[in-house]
């Protein structure tokens, strides 16, 4: 029996096939538990029968949270047209923003996201600073994923507190025969925390304190003596944080640009930063 894609092939008259888009699932879900991890960074775990079939995608990827428009309860969620996301006429757009699915549990159906509470400035530092049980949000479309290279001898890891739950899903898959060199700024000692791991890991963390974002990462990774070996290196941060990192990464270092994993997580005075900064013009 002839299949459908012969039959369209043996068709001289047949349109070329549109571009479908991938249409993203809007998944509806609550607030479960809110956990401050220390002063600065807050676990919300979410909840709700729509995350039945959610995948994290791997290590390091993001979804993003949208979060109720002020005045709203819940999320204005959009219809999928031809063209992607249409939202109803008049009606208000939620918050959205990046966020790295920490944790996912497929039985409980509970996904933890870890928010840096960095001020009200922000509408989605603001929302999870007041969050509570019972909250309503929506998750969608889970992306770019990481996969760290089994055969590399040794990761340089580098970010600030926004690429710590992303650098903890990393650390937490790492083979027992490699090496990770681990740097974090964070504003101080209380937000360090646990970075368990099987790899051999070496953990520096650095004290921003009231220094400008960047200002402690930086100057270390301009320091670490590169063991021997294939190296790749993963870089999360402030945008122009990481253009400098991966500024000297490949052009003062040499590293090889298919090893060098860079991602502006987040930039100075800008709301909501595109999630595709990856630092191609560098
Ligand atoms: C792939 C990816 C994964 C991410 N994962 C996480 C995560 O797991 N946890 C997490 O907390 N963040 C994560 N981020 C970063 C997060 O998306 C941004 O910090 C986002 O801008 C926060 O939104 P907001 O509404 O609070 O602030 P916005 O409205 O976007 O920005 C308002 C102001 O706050 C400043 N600002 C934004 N973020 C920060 C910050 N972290 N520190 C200091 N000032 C800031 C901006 O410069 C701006 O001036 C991720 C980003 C990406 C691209």
């Amino acid at each position: 029996m002839a299949n459908a894609a012969t039959n369209v092939e043996s068709t001289p008259s047949a349109a070329p096939a549109r571009r479908v888009r991938p249409r993203p699932q809007y998944r509806a879900v609550v607030v479960k538990r809110v956990q401050d991890l220390t002063p600065h960074m807050r676990r919300i775990t979410v909840t709700g029968s729509e995350l039945a079939g959610f995948s994290t995608q791997g290590v390091a990827g993001h979804v993003r949270v949208l979060l109720p428009a002020p005045g709203q309860e819940t999320p204005a969620l959009p219809e999928w047209g031809p063209e992607g996301p249409v939202y109803a006429e008049g009606q208000p757009r939620p918050t959205s923003r990046a966020y790295t699915p920490r944790r996912w549990d497929e039985e409980a159906l509970e996904l933890d996201i870890d928010f840096v509470l960095h001020g009200d400035n922000g509408p989605a530092s603001a929302w999870a600073a007041r969050a509570k049980p019972g909250d309503k949000l929506a998750v969608v479309a889970p992306r770019r994923a990481f996969q760290p290279d089994p055969a590399a001898d040794w990761h340089l890891i580098a970010g600030d507190e926004s690429a710590l739950p992303a650098i903890a899903t990393i650390l937490e898959v790492l083979p027992a025969s490699t090496w990770a060199m681990v740097y974090v700024e964070v504003t101080d000692a209380l937000e360090e925390l646990p970075l368990p791991s099987a790899a051999r890991v070496e953990i520096h963390w650095l004290y921003r304190r009231a220094g400008a974002p960047g200002s402690k990462l930086v100057p270390a990774v301009r320091e670490v003596t590169f063991p021997r070996g294939q190296g790749r290196a993963w870089v999360a941060c402030e945008a122009e944080v990481m253009r400098s990192l991966r500024r000297h990464l490949i052009a003062e270092r040499g590293m090889d640009r298919a090893a060098v994993n860079t991602q502006g997580y987040w930039k100075a005075g800008a709301a909501n930063h595109p999630d595709h900064d990856t630092g191609e013009d560098i």
